[in-house]
């Protein structure tokens, strides 16, 4: 095998050995956390949130925040956060907390890059206001851990995730769970819950610029 094939092959096994598993981390906080400690969960959407609700119900006491400032329209996101509230009542499985709709917020942090890919920065931007409001509620409310259903999708970057996560742990002084829902099939999971409750899922991720890529 030439020289330079075998340095990237070992370069290849390097990265991916070095790579963090947050879903093995977030087993091992779990394991240390106190039982029923409470847990501000940030969540997209039923659909997404159907997965990690599953994976923490019954360690921690978890209450919702559905803050999406991202969303197009307030009629979508009436529909998604319905759906949202369908589960928690169907499931048991988490409280709600009520949060606004401000999409001012998410255009004045992407101002700038509404042409960026999904995944590229303006995904990092959306994440972080997200992120940073929960961690806030989570300190203003006195809880214990924060965290969010995103990581659950394909589409979203475990490691800008739990990058941000663990900087508003810093910020505010509330714990954050990492966590890679979608480790384990984890996806997967979510799609057959969200069948099992007939839950709308929505085909694109929910911005107007993640709308307009779909149309495409
Ligand atoms: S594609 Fe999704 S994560 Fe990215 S900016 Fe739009 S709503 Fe946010």
């Amino acid at each position: 095998m030439p020289r330079r094939l075998v340095f990237f092959v070992l370069l290849c096994y390097n990265i991916r050995m070095n790579k963090p598993d947050y879903n093995k981390k977030m087993k091992e906080l779990m394991q240390q956390a106190g039982q029923g400690e409470r847990l501000l969960l940030h969540s997209c959407c039923g659909p997404c949130s159907s997965r990690c609700l599953e994976a923490l119900k019954d360690r921690f006491s978890v209450t919702v925040f559905y803050y999406n400032p991202n969303i197009t329209d307030r009629a979508e996101y009436e529909k998604r956060k319905g759906e949202q509230l369908r589960l928690l009542r169907e499931t048991g499985w988490a409280d709600f907390m009520e949060c606004d709709y401000t999409p001012e917020a998410f255009f004045a942090a992407t101002k700038g890059l509404e042409n960026e890919r999904e995944g590229g920065a303006r995904c990092y931007r959306c994440y972080a206001i997200r992120l940073e409001r929960t961690a806030a509620a989570a300190r203003a409310n006195g809880y214990e851990w924060f965290c969010s259903t995103l990581s659950v999708s394909p589409h979203k970057n475990a490691a800008w995730l739990n990058e941000l996560g663990e900087k508003m742990e810093k910020q505010y002084g509330v714990r954050w769970l990492y966590n890679d829902f979608k480790k384990e099939n984890g996806y997967l999971r979510s799609v057959q819950l969200a069948e099992e409750h007939k839950l709308y899922r929505q085909n694109y991720c929910g911005c107007i610029f993640s709308d307009w890529t779909k149309q495409k």
